[in-house]
């Protein structure tokens, strides 16, 4: 059987590495570069791999594809793959079948890693042999290949999603839905949707999905599709019999006849959005049975995740928060929604069609400045110009620090949540989070 993976990547070494260690003649194929470490793992291995280039020859022969996440289905050669009618399959479908591991798919549009994070730490905490994989860390193929763990926590884009057939996770979270990455969607958002759908496909009536019972576009799909999964829906507003909820600030889990109440103010993580994280995680781990005990401590001292609202530092007492990875207006939305001090905001960068209009109350509520952070900041200065006093443009990351500690007073907030993609001025998210941090430890 000819293995031929796109991308040389994590996942698609990972998938070279599985691939191998099951008989399969594997070749690797990238048309930009592969770095170098993976081509080592590579040679190694002993696996034929090329690089800046397709040579068809190589590929269309194949009899079984796995594409890499970031290789769109419109790119030339997955389409002429896919008109040989050669399966294309994305590393968790291909990787799954050589497992007995409990698998925990997570998707969403935000919240994913905070939420698989979270899902990790609970579960290892209590002793679980548990891995994390998909989109963070390492390959799920590759600690497939290495055997290694009982279950594993998996955080899942609807990329990873597309190119799956009989891929099944015993337990499924879909954290939320918004319009995010449209361009590979035909811009059609149920396109969108269905892809995020696609995780609970294979589930049986003995498997779980837990969302996010709040969420538009999840109520929405319920009403027309169904799954075969036993449903586990959480809520800030609404409650259940069965499935999770805050009231009078306890986070309240009731499961296969079981309760499990905490009161948030003991729970690490802040703001409503983290709510849900914990209510879907915590629904995880009572589902594993992980004992009550364990649950408290594990939410009381999990601190969150890089980037994601994450406190910088204390400067004369302005609070500097990091929420870089807030790409799009919903995390920024719940981002602001968490504030509760008059806020300088740093806001701007690659707009993916965004519509700052959801953000005008919280905006008018708790934002003094806006600092815009990008190449254009046209829209959100007309959206905002009216609504805040204070507007400034910069295009260093070291302006706009500077600019928000002269902008803000004692007991203020200074927070970074561009709603955008980084790519104009830096280059990916972690880089402009790094250097918000660096930027805020030099004022
Ligand atoms: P993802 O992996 O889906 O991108 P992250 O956990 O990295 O999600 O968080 C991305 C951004 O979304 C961060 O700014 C974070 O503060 C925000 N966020 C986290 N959880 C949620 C949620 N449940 N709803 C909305 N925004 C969220």
């Amino acid at each position: 059987m000819r293995l031929v993976i796109l991308g040389g990547g994590e996942s698609g070494v990972g998938t070279a590495i599985l691939g191998k260690k099951k008989g399969y003649e594997v070749f690797v194929s990238d048309f930009g570069k592969i770095k170098g470490n993976y081509k080592e793992v590579l040679i190694i291995n002993g696996i034929a791999w090329e690089e800046e280039k397709h040579t068809e020859d190589l590929i269309l022969n194949a009899d079984v594809v796995m594409k890499s996440p970031g290789i769109p289905d419109k790119s030339p050669i997955v389409k002429k793959l896919i008109e040989k009618v050669i399966p294309v399959l994305s590393e968790i479908e291909f990787a799954a079948p050589f497992t007995d591991a409990t698998i925990i798919g997570i998707t969403g549009s935000n919240g994913k890693t905070t939420t698989t994070m979270l899902t990790h730490h609970l579960l290892k905490s209590a002793g679980l042999n548990v891995g994390l994989g998909g989109n963070i860390g390492k390959s799920f193929a590759w600690q497939v290949a290495d055997n290694k763990y009982d279950s594993y926590v998996l955080e899942l884009s609807s990329f990873q999603l597309d190119g799956i057939l009989n891929f099944k996770p015993h337990i499924a979270i879909i954290t939320n839905i918004s319009p995010d990455h449209l361009d590979r969607y035909d811009y059609k958002y149920e396109n969108y949707i269905d892809a995020k759908f696609r995780i609970t496909m294979n589930q049986t009536e003995d498997d779980y999905l837990i969302y996010d019972a709040d969420d538009e576009a999840i109520t929405q799909w319920f009403k027309t599709h169904t799954t075969k999964a036993k449903l586990i829906p959480f809520s800030l507003t609404k409650t259940f019999s069965e499935g999770a909820y805050i009231k009078n600030n306890k986070m309240e889990i009731s499961i296969n006849h079981e309760e499990f109440t905490m009161d948030t103010e003991h729970i690490a993580l802040e703001g409503k959005h983290n709510m849900k994280n914990a209510m879907a995680a915590t629904s995880v781990a009572k589902l594993m049975q992980i004992r009550k005990s364990t649950i408290r401590e594990s939410l009381s001292n999990f601190q969150g995740v890089e980037h994601r609202l994450e406190k910088v530092l204390k400067i004369q007492n302005v609070q500097y928060i990091n929420d870089s990875k807030a790409t799009n207006v919903n995390a920024t939305f719940f981002a602001l929604d968490s504030m509760n001090t008059p806020t300088v905001w740093i806001v701007g960068g690659v707009d993916k069609g965004n519509d700052y209009n959801e953000l005008m109350s919280l905006v008018r509520e708790k934002v003094k400045a806006i600092i815009c952070l990008g190449v254009d900041n046209k829209k959100i200065i007309d959206v905002f110009g009216n609504v805040v006093d204070i507007m400034i443009e910069v295009s260093t990351m070291n302006d706009a620090v500077k600019m928000a500690q002269r902008l803000s007073e004692k007991g203020d907030t200074v927070l970074l949540s561009p709603a955008c993609a980084s790519f104009d001025l830096f280059e990916n998210y972690e880089d402009r989070g790094k250097q918000f941090k660096q930027a805020v430890k030099n004022l």
